[in-house]
């Protein structure tokens, strides 16, 4: 599709980044496209129709993916965020991901049995990442319908991690 093509165009892989042996995929070109970014976030949307009423994204570059999918979809954003930046109660686990063991924390009342949540991240690698923000959604007594990421880098079987749940890639590599 062309959107694919334009995501192909607009990433540009590094190797040995951030640490030796990982092949990044750096995505901030396709966010400094002016039309991509909202054309990737409703084609995330068009995807996911009818189910979910909610959205979580996952700090950082997850976050600026998910804040235009919710505001065009109208649906709640939710933050799931590094640790010590979310006031009050929160839910929170610790998880690792393909280069780095990490923490991620939500307000505990932001989600309630009443939710059905579309989780969005930029990249999906190991699954992680995301399966630490399933987790969290559980805790809070909602469920996750489908995560959204725009490139999945199959080798790393992420998809297979978070099965049954369905996972919506505009792009994958090898
Ligand atoms: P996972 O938990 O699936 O192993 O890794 C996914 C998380 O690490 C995402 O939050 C993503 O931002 C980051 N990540 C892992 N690999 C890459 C990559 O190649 N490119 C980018 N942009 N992020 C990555």
């Amino acid at each position: 599709t062309d959107l694919e093509r334009d995501l192909e165009r607009f990433t540009a892989v590094v190797h040995d980044y951030p640490t030796p042996g990982v092949v990044f995929q750096d995505l901030a070109g396709a966010y400094r496209h002016a039309g991509l970014l909202r054309a990737a976030g409703r084609e995330l949307a068009r995807r996911a129709r009818g189910t979910f009423n909610a959205v979580v994204g996952i700090e950082a570059r997850g976050f600026i993916l998910a804040s235009v999918l919710a505001a065009d979809a109208g649906v709640p954003l939710v933050l799931a965020r590094k640790p010590g930046k979310t006031p009050g109660k929160i839910q929170s686990t610790t998880y690792r991901s393909e280069y780095s063991e990490d923490q991620l924390e939500i307000p505990a009342d932001a989600l309630g049995p009443q939710h059905d949540v579309l989780v969005i991240d930029d990249v999906l690698a190991t699954g992680g990442t995301l399966e630490a923000a399933r987790l969290l959604v559980e805790a809070c007594g909602a469920r996750v319908s489908r995560f959204g990421v725009i490139t999945q880098i199959a080798a790393l079987g992420g998809a297979s991690r978070l099965a049954p749940t369905p996972v919506d890639a505009l792009r994958t590599v090898p």
